[in-house]
């Protein structure tokens, strides 16, 4: 489909995007359902990021996506968020709706996806996970609405612990049927036995991502059985020590790069009311 005047415009925003494999993504996939948009990337700091929203904003564009380090900075510059993004406290989804612009977070929901995909589902399951950050934070809170029965963070208490925390109450405030604990990585005792206890373990720490892809936060793989489900956000390298130490025991595993895809194509429903033909890009570009 060539570019007119009734062309809708999408984007990204962030620093750096010119590796993002985001434009080849929703390009490929517009031109294969016959959609008349165009998508491009745009190097934006974060103290540009409110300036880059206005500029965006009058220009009419559909929706853009936003990315590292833009992301919190562009929450405030929303009319409105979706539930997700709000407990989450970050947007990396705007849709335009007649001028009104709407934040989402498809981080955490595309993880749930990609379990779902893989024939897990969350609901009504319970899960350990290793991570207090910006992935931990978005599957916490995506598997809280999506309803997680129960979920032990483990979290280092020099680092993150107080997002923990802060995510540990609001799962309480607004889900409060879920199960929430909040405990110290360090307590490997409690550890082990959380997971031993649980249907999935989720690492959502950046243990096992270049430069550490030796390492996996579980160093005991007595802990894995055949019925335990280990998924990881890391996705570089594709297949983490975690992963590989998981499959050799037996588990089913959940890969980082299907977060990765299932968040792009949740974006794309909100933007195009359509699905992504998430087989082909997968194969396409999400491959090695
Ligand atoms: P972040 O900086 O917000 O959080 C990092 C987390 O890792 C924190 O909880 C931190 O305490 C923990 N951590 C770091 N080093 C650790 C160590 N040595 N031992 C224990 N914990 C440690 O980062 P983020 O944005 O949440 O990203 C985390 C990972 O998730 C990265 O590898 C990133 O590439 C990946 N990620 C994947 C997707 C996806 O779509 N698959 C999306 C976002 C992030």
């Amino acid at each position: 489909m060539e570019i007119s005047g009734h062309t809708q415009m999408l984007c990204l925003i962030g620093s750096p995007v010119e590796h993002s494999g985001s434009p080849a993504m929703y390009n490929y996939s517009f031109r294969k359902l016959g959609l008349d948009y165009a998508y491009m990337a745009f190097d934006i700091r974060e103290e540009e990021t409110r300036e880059a929203i206005q500029a965006l904003r009058l220009l009419h564009v559909r929706g853009f996506n936003i990315t590292m380090p833009c992301k919190m900075a562009a929450l405030e510059c929303c009319d409105e968020l979706s539930q997700a993004a709000r407990l989450i406290g970050a947007v990396n989804t705007v849709v335009n709706e007649h001028g009104r612009l709407v934040g989402h977070n498809t981080d955490g929901i595309g993880w749930v996806q990609s379990c779902r995909e893989l024939g897990f589902e969350i609901r009504g399951a319970k899960m350990t996970i290793a991570g207090a950050g910006g992935a931990a934070t978005a599957i916490q809170i995506a598997s809280a609405l999506e309803g997680v029965r129960e979920m032990s963070i483990f979290a280092r208490k020099a680092n993150f612990f107080g997002n923990g925390e802060a995510t540990v109450e609001k799962i309480r405030s607004s889900v409060p049927e879920c199960v929430v604990n909040l405990y110290d990585l360090a307590d490997k005792d409690r550890f082990y036995e959380e997971i031993g206890d649980s249907d999935i373990f989720t690492n959502a720490t950046r243990v096992g991502m270049k430069p550490m892809d030796d390492q996996s936060l579980i160093e005991d793989t007595g802990v894995f059985r055949k019925d335990l489900v280990v998924s990881d956000v890391v996705y570089n390298p594709r297949l983490t020590k975690l992963l590989a130490d998981a499959q050799a025991a037996g588990c089913k595993t959940v890969p980082g790069i299907g977060m990765l895809l299932w968040q792009g194509a949740e974006a794309f429903r909100l933007y195009t009311g359509q699905e992504m033909p998430v087989q082909e890009v997968m194969e396409r570009y999400f491959m090695e």
